[in-house]
């Protein structure tokens, strides 16, 4: 998008080149709201947008667009779709976080005042193993008939994600660290995780450890999810918590989703939604995607515009309760925008 003539822009060098990936469904609506707001806010960023075409049966783009992350280190993503029918295609999604090494995956849910939800302040951290697990993605037929699909859990991978959880519990002043977990069922994979968890947690005698099988966890979850700290998990089990608490605070269009590796960050809306059916009727909720951007602004140390967001958010929502129809409210995905614009400017947009 061209930057329209006398709109304010940063006044100071530092700029950082982030890759876009709008992706499909509600993705480029949405991304076109980040600009947006970046632009009236004055924020130091310059998109690398780059286009996966779904049905493309070549994987040029993505490698394009991989390519950009490598070089940016940073990325502001919407769900990539995959119509191929060439079971060679794999997810987009999957491939990027594959390729990136971003081998976790981390969900910040914590209540919004005003939005109707079952259970008020829910403040919960999920941390989720995001490359391997049930995404492993070895399936095969053995004989006509009889499917098998590995699960991979590696003590590497389970291990870096353990250490991370616990100084993530450490750095935000969190108590209690619990791995989520089918250890009595499946006893090699799930056992693996559960112990190399339980082996971290001896290096952090002040957090507490605890673990929870995820049948009893999803239970826990909608009846009492204010017993939970931080969570810890393998990559399926992750998927579906995340949704679950996503679901408690609110649905798919609130919460952002943060991606890292030891390289690189890749940031979007928690869920993982295309929102197809949605897409083009400026009912979409914003703010997820806007959570999102916040987030990397955090990432790349733009502090003060990262928190301008999320205030301008939360005014947004609990005051001035501007909520779009997910949310039981009637605004348009465009009302919430330009209120959170108007915060945004009056924020010092041209600091
Ligand atoms: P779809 O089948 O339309 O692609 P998804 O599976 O992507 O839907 O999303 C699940 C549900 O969440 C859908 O009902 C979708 O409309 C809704 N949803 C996802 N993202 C948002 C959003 N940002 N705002 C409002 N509703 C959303
Ligand atoms: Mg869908």
């Amino acid at each position: 998008a061209q930057r329209p003539v006398g709109l304010p822009r940063a006044r100071y060098g530092g700029r950082n080149a982030v890759t876009m990936l709008p992706g499909g469904g509600i993705g480029p609506e949405l991304m076109d709201y980040v600009k947006e707001v970046f632009l009236e806010g004055g924020i130091p960023v310059d998109f690398e947008t780059i286009q996966i075409d779904p049905k493309s049966d070549n994987n040029d783009d993505l490698e394009y667009a991989i390519m950009s992350i490598r070089r940016n280190g940073v990325c502001i993503k919407g769900n990539i779709e995959t119509q191929s029918l060439d079971s060679a295609i794999i997810s987009r999604n999957v491939a990027i976080r594959n390729e990136l090494d971003l081998f976790m995956n981390v969900i910040h849910v914590q209540s919004y005042n005003n939005i109707r939800s079952r259970h008020k302040n829910v403040d919960v951290i999920v941390v989720r193993q995001n490359t391997e697990g049930e995404y492993a993605m070895l399936e095969h037929e053995s004989v006509k008939g009889v499917v098998e699909s590995m699960k991979v859990i590696t003590k590497t991978n389970s291990t870096r994600l353990a250490r991370n959880a616990f100084e993530l519990a450490k750095n935000n002043g969190r108590s209690k660290v619990t791995a989520i977990h089918k250890a009595n069922i499946m006893k090699l994979s799930d056992g693996l995780f559960l112990e190399t968890c339980k082996n971290m947690s001896l290096n952090y005698p002040d957090i507490k450890f605890d673990h929870m099988i995820i049948d009893n966890c999803c239970m826990q979850l909608v009846s009492n999810p204010h017993q939970f700290d931080v969570m810890v998990m393998p990559n399926l089990y992750g998927s579906i918590v995340s949704n679950v608490i996503c679901g408690l605070v609110g649905g798919a269009g609130i919460i952002s989703g943060k991606n890292y590796g030891d390289h690189y960050a890749v940031f979007e809306p928690g869920t993982r939604n295309t929102g197809s059916s949605i897409a083009g009727t400026n009912t979409a909720n914003p703010i997820a995607m806007l959570n999102a951007s916040a987030d990397m602004l955090e990432h790349l140390g733009h502090r003060v515009h990262c928190d301008k967001i999320r205030t301008a958010i939360s005014k947004t929502l609990n005051e001035d309760m501007v909520h779009t129809p997910d949310l039981n409210g009637t605004a348009k995905s465009s009302d919430v925008v330009q209120n959170i614009i108007k915060y945004v400017k009056s924020i010092g947009g041209r600091i």
